[in-house]
């Protein structure tokens, strides 16, 4: 579901995100409008909150490959049948869209997948942690999250 942020302080819309969204870095950002600080909702600690494990998970992924190679097909065989019939230049449009969109689904998931199996992702994520555990040794830090109303485990309290 798709979810509307605005600022705390001045309520100017800064983004829209996914519920899903993740990312991995510091949750404190500014305002650019206002300058104050707010904790961005897309954001992972992963010194707090853990390497989440379903980021190795190949499912979803293989999935994307299933519904993208489903489009890619639909989109060969409608231009297959528009080079015998015959079409508007226009209305090769959608079919070539597909084609190209689905090409790279597949690629990109393809990709993920393959970094999962190789390690290269649980490397990558490890060293997000040690950059986010880099970050807890920052009082400064801790002390805006924890203002902010963030649950900061036992073991990086001030
Ligand atoms: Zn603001």
């Amino acid at each position: 579901m798709s979810r509307e942020f605005h600022c705390p302080s001045c309520d100017k819309k800064l983004f829209t995100y996914e519920e899903r969204t993740r990312k991995y870095g510091s949750l404190l950002k500014e305002c650019k409008k206002c300058g104050a600080q707010y904790l961005d909702p897309r954001y992972y600690e992963l010194a707090i909150d853990g390497i989440p494990e379903d980021e190795f998970g190949v499912g979803r992924y293989s999935l994307a490959i299933l519904i993208g190679a489903f489009f890619g097909w639909r989109g060969i065989r409608t231009a297959n049948i528009y080079m015998y019939t015959g079409a508007d230049p226009v209305r090769w449009l959608l079919p070539i869209s597909f084609i190209l969109i689905s090409f790279i689904v597949v690629i990109a998931g393809l990709y993920e997948i393959f970094t999962i199996a190789t390690g290269l992702k649980r490397k990558k994520m490890e060293r997000l942690y040690e950059e986010s555990k880099a970050r807890m040794k920052d009082s400064g830090y801790i002390y805006t999250l924890q203002k902010h109303g963030y649950m900061i485990p036992e073991e990086y309290n001030l």
